[in-house]
């Protein structure tokens, strides 16, 4: 590891005043990427400021509907709050299904939403690639590329976000609150994270010295009625293969809304409005479910490992939501 300073911050301000000193500078909140990321020398700042301190993790409902979540609420006691279960238990079940418990206690909001990918060459210094040094290449592209995003790749990144708390929280349409030297502002959460493109380095729209300081997320009628299915190669401590966050409201026999996002075959959360569309309006069938899936991979493009993601993402998609139909005719509600 190299050599850092570190420095305990009381206050948003003095935080966010260290963090616009230094570029190479990274907020400690968990400490359950970064510090990882260190011991490997993928990341080297030359400041460290522990934002533990900050009155940052309260779970709060929201005047006229909503919850906004603090960022450094700890990612078990989301899952575990009781609006976040029955209101939104999509979030609640995606945040179960990553890492492990121990993990989940010490990991934050704010340091899942910023969590880095899991790429292997990303992750070893012995590699090139460009998210750590741009125009070095990118050997995932022609090299073992099974974990590797099939959607919202380019010519210069495939990585994925690795994320299941993001792919419930791009789902519910959550907006992310930042506090920076120039002051407050909001972000859509589906904004806040950058396709590759041709700046696979810039990875999200978090700008020098910004902290997170809570997401927003609004009632909605979905909400409620959600689920977050994760596939992957065991049945836990394990990244997604692929993963979806749906939500559905339905009217009448139909569906009035949905919400459907991905996660594990993208670079970044993945909003799937294109699914939403098929779904729009629709009464459910295995017809309908049939077409979804095929929306799904709209657009896909995979590699020579990652092909199987094809057929992992609809298979997804259809299982999700025949069990939330299955959900719904138990409760009374399709
Ligand atoms: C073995 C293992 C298995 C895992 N499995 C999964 C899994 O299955 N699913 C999954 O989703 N995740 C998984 N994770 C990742 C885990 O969820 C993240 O490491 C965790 O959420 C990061 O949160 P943290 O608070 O520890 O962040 P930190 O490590 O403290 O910070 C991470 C990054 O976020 C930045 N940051 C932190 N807080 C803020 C803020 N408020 N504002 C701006 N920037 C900030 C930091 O500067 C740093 O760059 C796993 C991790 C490990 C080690």
């Amino acid at each position: 590891m190299n050599q850092f300073h570190y420095l305990r911050s009381r206050t948003e301000r003095d935080a966010i005043e260290a963090a616009a000193q230094r570029i190479d500078s990274r907020f400690l909140a968990g400490g359950t990427t970064l510090i990882d990321l260190m011991k490997l020398e993928v990341e080297r700042p030359t400041e460290v400021i522990d934002i533990n301190a900050l009155p940052l993790a309260g779970i709060e409902p929201l005047a006229g509907g909503g919850v906004r979540i603090g960022a450094m609420a700890r990612n078990s006691d989301v899952a575990h709050h009781e609006l976040i279960r029955k209101q939104y238990p999509v979030l609640s079940e995606a945040l179960l299904s990553g890492a492990s418990p121990q993990l989940r206690n010490m990991a934050t909001v704010g340091g899942n939403i910023m969590q880095r990918t899991r790429c292997y060459y990303f992750r070893d210094l012995s590699f090139d690639c460009n998210k750590r040094l741009p125009g070095s290449g990118c050997p995932a592209l022609e090299g073992f590329n099974r974990i590797h995003a099939i959607l919202g790749g380019s010519d210069k990144c495939i990585a994925t976000n690795p994320s299941d708390m993001n792919v419930a929280l791009v789902a519910l349409d959550s907006v992310i609150r930042l506090q920076g030297p120039r002051g407050e502002r909001t972000i859509p959460f589906d904004q806040f994270h950058l396709e590759p493109g041709d700046t696979p380095e810039r990875e999200t729209a978090l700008e020098s010295g910004e902290l997170i300081t809570a997401v927003d997320i609004p009632a909605a009628p979905w909400a409620s009625n959600s689920l977050y299915l994760k596939l992957r190669d065991r049945a836990s401590y394990e990244f997604a293969l692929a993963s979806v966050a749906l939500g559905i409201e339905m009217s009448d026999g139909r569906i009035k809304t949905s919400r459907v996002a991905f996660g594990g075959v993208a670079t970044k959360p993945w909003r799937a409005r294109n699914v939403e569309e098929v779904l729009a309006g629709q009464a459910p069938s295995e017809d309908l479910f049939a077409r979804a899936a095929a929306a799904a991979i709209e657009g896909a493009r995979p590699r020579r490992d990652n092909s199987f993601k094809v057929e992992l993402l609809q298979r997804a998609v259809l299982k999700a939501l025949r069990m939330l139909r299955q959900n719904g005719a138990r409760e009374g509600r399709a």
